[in-house]
């Protein structure tokens, strides 16, 4: 008889399967708004895990081939408050074609796509996971999936979730680079900011005394702009500068748009006001003018030390023989989405490196160990709540 390594579900988990299970999904391909597929495999492979599930419909906001999907099983308990687990069903790019290569213990795609661990990985573990616990026959309550669309451009997908198709409360979303062990509890509130400068346009040739450069403007505005780190919450940037039609025309107008993180929404208005506030007076000073926009990205999280899903999964972590760390990002993820929209959830690291990149990668050790904490949290839950 072998030792018992790991309590019963975690044990369970098969590192054969588990490696086989991520090589066939990394193969679906599943592009943002266009995962027909991958919901097409998650309808035949969740029912026979006992799942029952149901789509929401998301992707008619944004053109999709398919909504959200949510599914749902009973576990042997009712009595235990449900715990869900979130990924997003799309990558960045295509991965047709892929051809998974493994070199000393980590996967990697041919050099010519993605691999899209980010975050195929998460969802095999899942799956995985939740099959390590139906086979060891352990006690367990409510399992819930939570399978978003078109996460990458912007977490769309979440923020049009028919949210009372969710029944559960809490749950856990691993889509992070940190190795296994990795825990984040806080996340940060961004918004975005357009500034639409406007000067006076002319041709230099024949009316150039009437012009006012929108350029120029926009350049002192920017001169006197805080941007970069501005103190260790808190990040701004400007990105985007669009205008100009011709050599010979001094230009009336240009846009400039950037963003603020912060893990203070004080600090985060604060910022955005900076930003309008010295522009304005760059427009002021030369008589021009401008337009301010704000967009809401998303509201920050931050989920206390002592919370029982960080308990949990500390706890879980040291049972699997991994060290558990706590930390924050001021990286978006649909974790903020999730929280924003009363459920409460932290974002786990699986450990895939280099994502939106053809050298993305992550080792079977972190795949395997997503697929052992996956049913650990499941077991743990289950211990803390019965
Ligand atoms: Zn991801």
């Amino acid at each position: 008889m072998t030792k018992k390594q790991f309590t019963s579900a975690a044990e369970e988990v098969k590192e054969e399967r588990l490696l086989n299970l991520f090589l066939e999904l990394a193969k679906i391909n599943g592009p943002s708004t266009k995962e027909q597929l991958v919901a097409e495999y998650l309808k035949k492979a969740l029912p026979e895990l006992g799942f029952t599930i149901v789509f929401d419909e998301a992707h008619e906001n944004f053109n999709g081939e398919v909504g959200n999907l949510i599914a749902w099983h009973e576990g042997t308990d009712a009595s235990i408050p449900p715990l869900f687990f979130s990924t997003h069903m799309d990558t960045v790019l295509p991965t047709e074609g892929l051809k998974p290569v493994i070199k000393d213990g980590v996967i990697y795609s041919d050099g010519t796509t993605i691999l899209g661990a980010d975050d195929r990985a998460a969802l095999a573990a899942y799956l995985e996971g939740i099959r390590a616990v139906i086979e060891s026959g352990i006690p367990h309550g409510p399992i819930e999936f939570v399978l978003t669309v078109n996460e990458q451009p912007g977490l769309v997908g979440a923020k049009y979730m028919d949210y009372s198709k969710i029944k559960s409360k809490a749950g856990y979303i691993f889509d992070s680079s940190g190795d296994v062990g990795q825990i984040i509890l806080k996340g940060p509130y961004s918004s975005r900011i357009w500034l639409e400068v406007e000067g006076n346009a002319a041709h230099i040739a024949l009316n150039a005394d009437e012009g006012n450069s929108a350029f120029l403007i926009a350049a002192n505005g920017l001169l006197n702009m805080k941007l970069g780190t501005i103190d260790e919450e808190t990040l701004a940037n400007i990105g985007i500068i669009n205008g100009g039609e011709l050599t010979s025309i001094i230009p009336g107008s240009v846009t400039v748009a950037g963003e603020v993180r912060s893990f203070s929404k004080e600090k985060l208005d604060r910022q955005l006001k900076h930003m309008e506030e010295v522009m304005q007076e760059a427009a002021r000073k030369s008589g021009g003018k401008v337009n301010v926009r704000f967009e809401k990205k998303y509201s920050g999280f931050d989920i206390p030390k002592d919370h029982i899903l960080t308990s949990t999964v500390e706890r879980s972590a040291r049972n699997i023989h991994v060290n558990p760390y706590l930390t924050e990002t001021l990286g978006g993820a649909d974790t903020n989405i999730l929280n924003e929209n009363g459920l409460t959830c932290i974002t786990l690291g699986n450990g895939f490196q280099n994502i939106h990149s053809f050298r993305e990668c992550i080792s079977i050790e972190n795949l395997i160990n997503t697929g052992r904490l996956t049913a650990e949290l499941i077991e743990q839950w289950y211990e803390t709540h019965k």
